[in-house]
C-alpha cells in the first residue's frame, strides 16, 4: 500500500479513482505530512456497495454475538499495542499535545471494550407478557444495515470509534469519512479492524472532502443510517438529505457551553485555585477545539475580578508549541482557515466592548514554535454579554468569555440562553445549590465541580440544536439497532372477525 492509497474498499486499500489527492498539513509549521486519496462520488459508491454487498451476505450481521464482542476485544488489544503510534499520528495531524493523543487512544480503547461487554449484555431480546399464556412475545435487536459515518477533525480517532464500535457490536457494515483536514488516525484504525479479522467489505473508508464524499453518502439510496458529527451547518445540510431518503440519523453538532462558578466554590484557597485550573481546562485544553469547551465562563459578580485576574495571569504561562514537543500544554490550531476565524471574533468581540484580560494575538514564534505554524494564545474577554456574537457562537478556538451573574436564577437564564445545548458545568461549594441548578441546566452533558470528563458507559450528545441522538452508553447502541417485535402464537385458531 502507497501512503496514497488511503481509499479501502471491499478489503482492498487503493486510490482515488479519480487519481486525485490531498496534502494533510501539520499545523504546527504547515508543512506536508502524507498525500492522501482524495476521492468523490464514484469512490463513495463503490463503497456502498461492498457494504451493502457484506451486509446482505450476512458475513457479519450473521456472525454470532460473542464473536463479534470478541473481535471488538482484539481491536482494543490493537490500539494498545499501537498506542504510541496513534498517538503520534493524532497529535501531527490534529496539532494536539502527544499526551492528549494518547489519552484519546485510552479513551478510545474503552469504548470498544465497552461496546464489546454491552452488545454480550443486551443479546437476548426482551420478553414481553402479552397477557397470554398461548401468546410467547419478544423483541429482539437486529442491525440497521449500511451505516454511513462522517466525522470532523478535531477528536477523529474518538469520534470515529464512538461510531465504529456501535456499528461493528450490532452486527453493521459501514463506510467512513473522516474529516479531509485529520484522516490519518481513522486510516490507521480501519488497519486495524481488518488485522482483527472483520470479513472484508464490512469496514470501508473514503477519504475526501464533505461535498461530494459526505454529500453522496447522504443522499445515497442503499445507505440505511447517516451518522454525522460536526458544525451545524453541513450537518442540518447533511442530514435534511438524509432524512428525504428516510434514512435513520443521528446529528452530533456544536455546543456554546457555559461554565457557571458560584462565589461559594471560591470560599477556600483549595476552592478558587480549583475553580480556576478547571475553568483554564475548560476553555484552552486543544486550544478550545472541542465541541464540549467551556468557552462561557458565567461567574458569580462578588468573585468576577479575582477570579479573572488569576485566569489570565494562568492563561498567559500557558506553554504553547508543537504538540510532539516536550512540556508543550496546547498545540496549535488545526488551519489558517480556523486561525482566521478565531483572529475575526476576537476583533468582533473588542469592537462590540469586551475588554481584553489575556491573549488576543498571534505569539511570538520560537524554537518549539515555527512562525508558519498556525498558534494563537489563549484569550480571555472580560466583559462579555449575551448579544455579543462572541458569546452566541461556537468559536472553536482559544476564547473565553466572561459573563457575569449576581442571584441562582440568573446564571441559570444565561447559561440556557444558547441555541445548543451540549454540556456546561457548575461549580459550587453547597452541593445542594450545585444540585438544583445542575437539574435545571438544559445541556446533554452537566458536570459538578468538574469539567470534561465523559464515560464510555454514559451517554452524550445534545439538546437544542447540538444535535439528535446520542452516543455512548446504552442508547449509543441502540442508535445502531433496529427493534423487532416477534409475536408468536402458541395455540392458533381463526379469529372470527369476519363472518365468512
Ligand atoms: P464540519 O461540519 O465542517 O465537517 C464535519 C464533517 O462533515 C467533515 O468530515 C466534512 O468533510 C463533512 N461535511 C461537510 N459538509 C458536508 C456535507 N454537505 N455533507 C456531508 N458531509 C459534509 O465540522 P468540522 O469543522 O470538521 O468540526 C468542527 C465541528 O464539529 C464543531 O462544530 C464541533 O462542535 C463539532 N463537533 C461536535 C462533537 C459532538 O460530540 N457533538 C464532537 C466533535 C466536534
Amino acid at each position: 500500500m502507497s501512503a496514497s492509497e488511503t481509499i479501502h474498499v471491499d478489503g482492498v486499500w487503493r486510490a482515488a479513482a479519480s487519481g486525485a489527492t490531498r496534502e494533510v498539513l501539520d499545523p504546527a509549521d504547515a508543512t506536508v505530512i502524507q498525500l492522501v486519496a482524495e476521492g468523490g462520488a464514484e469512490d463513495a459508491d463503490a463503497a456502498v456497495a461492498a457494504a451493502r454487498r457484506a451486509f446482505d451476505d450476512g458475513s457479519w450481521s450473521a456472525t454470532p454475538v460473542a464473536e463479534r464482542a470478541a473481535l471488538l476485544r482484539r481491536v482494543a488489544d490493537l490500539l494498545q499495542r499501537d498506542r504510541e503510534e496513534i498517538a503520534l499520528i493524532e497529535s501531527r495531524d490534529t496539532g494536539k499535545t502527544l499526551e492528549e493523543g494518547r489519552v484519546d487512544v485510552d479513551d478510545v480503547t474503552n469504548a470498544f471494550r465497552y461496546f464489546a461487554d454491552t452488545v454480550m449484555n443486551e443479546s437476548g431480546g426482551r420478553v414481553v407478557d402479552a397477557g397470554s399464556a398461548d401468546v410467547h412475545s419478544v423483541v429482539v435487536h437486529e442491525p440497521v444495515g449500511v451505516c454511513a459515518l462522517i466525522t470532523p477533525w478535531n477528536y477523529p480517532l474518538l469520534q470515529a470509534s464512538w461510531k465504529i464500535a456501535p456499528a461493528l457490536a450490532a452486527g453493521n457494515t459501514f463506510v467512513i469519512k473522516p474529516s479531509e483536514v485529520t484522516p490519518l488516525s481513522t486510516v490507521h484504525l480501519v488497519k486495524l479492524l481488518a488485522e482483527a479479522g472483520l470479513p472484508n467489505g464490512v469496514a470501508n473508508i473514503v477519504t475526501g472532502a464533505g461535498v461530494p464524499v459526505g454529500q453522496r453518502l447522504a443522499d445515497h439510496p442503499d445507505v440505511d443510517l447517516f451518522s454525522f458529527t460536526g458544525g451545524l451547518v453541513s450537518g442540518t445540510k447533511a442530514g435534511a438529505a438524509a432524512v428525504s431518503g428516510a434514512k435513520k440519523i443521528a446529528l452530533e453538532l456544536g455546543g456554546k457551553n457555559p461554565n457557571v462558578v458560584f462565589a461559594d466554590a471560591c470560599a477556600t484557597e483549595e476552592g478558587f485555585d480549583t475553580a480556576v485550573d478547571q475553568a483554564l481546562n475548560a476553555a484552552f485544553i486543544h486550544s478550545g477545539q472541542v465541541c464540549s469547551a467551556g468557552a462561557r465562563l458565567i461567574v458569580e459578580e462578588s468573585v468576577k475580578d479575582r477570579f479573572v485576574a488569576e485566569l489570565a495571569r494562568r492563561a498567559e504561562k500557558i506553554k504553547l508549541g508543537r504538540g510532539t514537543e516536550d512540556g508543550v500544554e496546547c498545540g496549535p490550531l488545526v488551519s489558517q482557515q480556523q486561525l482566521d476565524k478565531v483572529e475575526a471574533y476576537v476583533a468582533s468581540a473588542l469592537a462590540e466592548g469586551a475588554q481584553l484580560r489575556s491573549g488576543g494575538a498571534r505569539p511570538e514564534p520560537s524554537d518549539i514554535r515555527p512562525a508558519t505554524g498556525y498558534f494563537y494564545s489563549p484569550t480571555v474577554l472580560d466583559g462579555c454579554h449575551r448579544e455579543m456574537k462572541v458569546v452566541r457562537e461556537e468559536t472553536f478556538g482559544p476564547i473565553l468569555s466572561v459573563e457575569t451573574f449576581t442571584t441562582e436564577d440568573e446564571a441559570v437564564a444565561l447559561a440556557n440562553d444558547t441555541e445548543y445545548g451540549l454540556a456546561g458545568a457548575v461549580f459550587s461549594g453547597n452541593s445542594a445549590r450545585a444540585r438544583r441548578v445542575a437539574a435545571r441546566l438544559r445541556h446533554g452533558t452537566v458536570w459538578i465541580n468538574d469539567y470534561h470528563p465523559y464515560l464510555p458507559q454514559a451517554e452524550w450528545g445534545g439538546f437544542g440544536k447540538s444535535g439528535i441522538g446520542r452516543e455512548l452508553g446504552p442508547s449509543g447502541l441502540d442508535e445502531y439497532r433496529e427493534s423487532k417485535h416477534i409475536y408468536e402464537n402458541l395455540r392458533p385458531e381463526p379469529v372470527r372477525w369476519f363472518g365468512g
